[in-house]
């Protein structure tokens, strides 16, 4: 692990064996040129291969080097704001179609690891966990509303029931979704890399895109090289940096931290969460955790407005993990690692093409895992001609951050602060 840049994080330690890639040296022309290797590089690297393209990733360190390596891991459906906000902000169709697309970045994880055989500890079953009443009728509004749509792998959890899946006293209750579940992401990102150079594509690590040339014949500049392609796909999300400006003024690099505990044993981990589902609470500010297949307990929780490094990550995060789990309290920390998401002021993504040929999509504000794969998907669906799906996402209003680049981090802060109030007070 010390050769490579990875945070110094439980998955990469515990990452699979993969071969080393190359820099990108001198010129090479393809039909598509796929900007960073996380899961949205990823899965639009695999759709395009899989209908016939010719593809090149750049990537800036090593693959699923951002948010898809660094992750909680939980495969969360629906987006980071639910189908209900969607509705009220936009016309009946396009509703019903960003519903619909919804539940299917779970679907297309559960096809890739099937299909490619990517050891990456897939689990099923996630529940969302009520702290009081007022969360429990929220989920219960959302079981109903993801009902609407056909998602039916749903049980609401009385006091009792969650017991019995989570050794947490905090709950009230909670919401069981078995099409949810957990993954290693680092592996899940390793497995797609595979699949993709498998079926002919390359992927070039330590290889940042520094410049793009705009026009009918882009071409992506690296440092020590460059692409030709007849389409691009940005797909750096919070760490793209300024590269591309129109997606950097409406969207904001935000932190969030993990732990990682020493093993626990089969005995005590199988006392924390019986049937090894992952849990994330109900809180704008959420804790979010599950077990690893070496059991060790996963805790995540936070957030940095502006995606600054906290200096002592297990200082933040360990007091949450006690309140959840007071009988950790002599267990040692690992491993404790930050990463980036990127925030939209909406909470939902933003996705468009830029000209004719520059496509993009970033900002799933939180919960990525399944939208990400989902947007490969739409993404390579657009640049076969097929853009119903595409547009039912461009077409989704987003508005710059109050106060611009300068000022939208303390307003944000400002903002979750709030929240965090009425997380405290349980309004
Ligand atoms: C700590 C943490 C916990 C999270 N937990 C969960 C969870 O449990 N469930 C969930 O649903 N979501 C979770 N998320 C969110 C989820 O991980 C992300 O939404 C998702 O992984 C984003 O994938 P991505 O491919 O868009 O971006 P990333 O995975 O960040 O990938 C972007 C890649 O682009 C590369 N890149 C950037 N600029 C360039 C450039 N100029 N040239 C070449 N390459 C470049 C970067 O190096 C990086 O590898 C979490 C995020 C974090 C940070």
């Amino acid at each position: 692990m010390a050769n490579t840049p990875y945070p110094q994080s439980y998955y990469a330690a515990s990452a699979n064996a993969v071969p080393p890639r190359p820099v990108l040296q001198g010129e090479v022309e393809t039909d598509v040129c796929v900007i960073g290797a996380g899961y949205t590089g990823l899965s639009s690297a695999l759709f395009l291969l899989e209908n016939g393209f010719r593809v090149t990733v750049l990537e800036a360190a090593k693959v699923g080097f951002g948010a898809s390596g660094r992750n909680g891991g939980q495969i969360v459906n629906s987006y980071s704001r639910d189908i209900d906000v969607i509705e009220r902000s936009v016309g009946p169709k396009q509703a019903q179609l960003l519903g619909d697309m919804a539940f299917e970045g779970g679907k297309i994880i559960r096809e890739r690891v099937a299909k490619y055989q990517i050891q990456c500890d897939l689990k099923d079953g996630g529940v969302f966990a009520a702290l009081n009443s007022k969360h429990m009728g929220h989920l219960e509004s959302q079981k109903r509303l993801w009902e609407r749509y056909g998602h039916t792998q749903l049980e609401l959890l009385d006091e009792r029931r969650i017991r019995e899946v989570v050794a947490c006293d905090n709950y009230v209750g909670g919401l069981l979704d078995m099409s949810g579940g957990h993954i290693h992401p680092l592996n899940l990102a390793l497995g797609e890399a595979a699949a993709v150079e498998s079926l002919g594509g390359t992927i070039y690590e330590h290889s940042a895109a520094v410049r793009i040339e705009r026009g009918a014949n882009p071409v992506v500049h690296t440092a020590e090289g460059k692409v030709r392609a007849k389409f691009i796909i940005v797909a750096g999300n919070a760490y793209l940096g300024n590269l591309v400006p129109e997606l950097a003024a409406k969207s904001m690099p935000c932190g969030t931290q993990v732990i990682t505990t020493a093993p626990l044993g089969d005995e005590l981990a199988r006392t924390l969460l019986p049937q090894d589902y992952c849990v994330e609470d109900c809180n704008y500010l959420l804790d979010y955790y599950r077990l690893t297949s070496d059991k060790r307990l996963i805790f995540g929780g936070g957030v940095v407005y502006g995606a600054r490094d906290p200096a002592n990550i297990e200082a933040i995060i360990r007091p949450k993990m006690l309140k959840a789990f007071p009988q950790l309290k002599d267990v040692k920390i690992d491993y404790a690692w930050t990463g980036n998401f990127l925030l939209t002021l909406s909470r939902l993504p933003q996705v468009g093409r830029l000209g004719d040929n520059i496509y993009y999509s970033q900002g799933c504000s939180g919960h990525g895992v399944t939208y990400t794969h989902l947007a490969g998907k739409v993404l390579a669906e657009a640049l076969r001609g097929q853009a119903e799906r595409f547009d039912a996402f461009a077409d989704l209003p987003h508005y710059p951050f109050p106060g611009g680049q300068m000022l939208r981090t303390p307003f944000a802060a400002l903002g979750a602060w709030y929240y965090g109030l009425r997380d405290k007070f349980g309004m």
